[in-house]
């Protein structure tokens, strides 16, 4: 009896968890992981990131409370305590300091010299794929070559450092198949030198990247000059160049699918746009490389705060102070980041060679064929030609399951876009390949 008893509020958690979800298909360990994110701990994280008086690339690396070095010391200092409670439940986080070398080809440097960036891998199970959740640490003000005045970067970005660091802390504690790295990049306001290395990196040693999620600013609720306040919208930025299916955009659908699931309060308003006017950020560095990556930003920004010297003028307060992060926000930004991240870590990889297989007959029917995916199911999605999101399911109310690669419907192939993904046996849905 007391055995049972001892059951009884995990059961109860995990009952309530499962009514909380909209739809069929959540998993209640991800639903778990997502309400672990917690409110103090990213305060926390922020106001300590914040004490380090700057964290400006050419800040000091030496100095023990100040500067980027003493930054990148409690980063990793964090990440390494998270570590160790890893130890007998998941293949243990590996955390890697990384030093390149910036100035040599002038820009935004007055001297060459080595900065110092930090890499935390929690290996997957499998570890066939990777997704990479990328944030920067350094800071700036006004005049971007100044490296010694107070730049609290608590949105700039702080919030995505909460987000890489609550990701850490709650998944050193859970196995996942698939390999996610924390990239805690430098360099980004001096023109987005650390993830260039990082990107450059990853092509020359062939990471089997799969998705790129670049966090920067996302804790911040109003637009200055308009006064606008968003606190349940989140952009993602997927670039247009390759085309409405594009492999950036299919994750940046993913992500909006898998936020409406798991935080269904939060909006993710897709944008697509590689990033907004005169603005750019550390998924370029690997959309140039060829990887998926979509930036993850506030729906609104503040002119007023990012890049600022902290002062205040004609009565405005100027600065990127930790007060002005709206944290239930942020919280619910970090839940769709682990929500999408876990489901891919989860997933298997997308069906190769998907094909209309009848696109030369003049058939109202639609037959599609692919390649199969070891020990998955599959899902069929359509959409209008005029639509940009996939349908939630079939029209007619045709199942769109499928156990083995093979799928003939009566949809005309000149009327819709298809795609398959390929669907764990725990029901996490991979990325789609379009049907060509
Ligand atoms: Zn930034």
């Amino acid at each position: 009896m007391k055995r049972i008893l001892s059951f009884l509020p995990l059961a109860v958690f995990l009952l309530l968890a499962l009514s909380c979800e909209k739809r069929p298909g959540g998993d209640p360990q991800i639903v778990a992981a997502v309400a672990a994110v917690n409110i103090d701990s990213v305060k926390s994280y922020i106001d300590d990131l914040v004490s380090f008086n700057t964290r400006h690339t050419l800040s000091s690396q030496t100095d023990p409370e100040k500067g980027i070095g003493a930054a990148v010391d409690y980063l990793a200092g964090c990440c390494e305590r998270w570590a160790q409670k890893a130890e007998g439940v998941r293949p243990r986080p590996v955390i890697e300091r990384v030093l390149y070398t910036v100035g040599e080809n002038g820009g935004r440097y007055d001297r060459v010299q080595q900065v110092p960036q930090l890499m935390v891998s929690l290996p997957g199970t499998k570890a066939e794929r990777e997704i990479l959740l990328l944030a920067h640490i350094d800071t700036r003000v006004l005049d971007v070559m100044d490296s010694t005045t107070f730049a609290p970067g608590a949105d700039d970005d702080g919030s995505g450092l909460a987000c890489l660091l609550e990701t850490v802390r709650i998944l050193s504690g859970v196995p996942l198949e698939q390999t996610v790295k924390c990239l805690f990049v430098s360099g980004e306001e001096q023109g987005l030198d650390g993830s260039r290395h990082f990107a450059a990196r990853a092509r020359e040693e062939h990471w089997p990247v799969q998705a790129v999620l670049s966090n920067d600013m996302i804790g911040n609720v109003r637009a200055s000059g308009t006064g606008l306040r968003e606190d349940h919208k989140v952009r993602v930025f997927s670039e247009s160049r390759s085309g409405e299916d594009s492999d950036s955009r299919q994750l940046a659908r993913y992500i909006k699918e898998m936020g409406a699931i798991y935080v269904p309060d939060q909006e993710v308003v897709l944008n697509y746009r590689t990033d907004r006017y005169r603005r750019g950020g550390d998924h370029s560095s690997f959309l140039r490389e060829g990887f998926a990556s979509v930036r993850i930003c506030e729906y609104c920004e503040d002119y007023e705060r990012t890049h600022q010297d902290v002062r205040t003028e004609n009565g405005i307060d100027y600065g990127d102070l930790a007060s002005y992060v709206d944290f239930p926000y942020l919280v619910r930004n970090i839940r769709i980041n682990l929500a999408a991240v876990m489901n891919l870590a989860m997933a298997p990889a997308r069906p190769e060679n998907v094909r209309i297989a009848n696109a030369m007959e003049l058939d109202n029917n639609t037959r599609l064929t692919w390649n199969p995916v070891p020990g998955a199911s599959y899902q069929v999605l359509c959409r209008e030609t005029d639509k940009s999101e996939w349908m939630p399911g079939l029209p007619g109310g045709l199942s769109d399951k499928v156990d083995e690669p093979g799928f003939n419907c009566p949809l005309s192939k000149d009327n819709y876009f298809f795609a398959v993904r390929a669907v764990s046996p725990g029901g996490h849905p991979g990325l789609p390949a379009v049907a060509r």
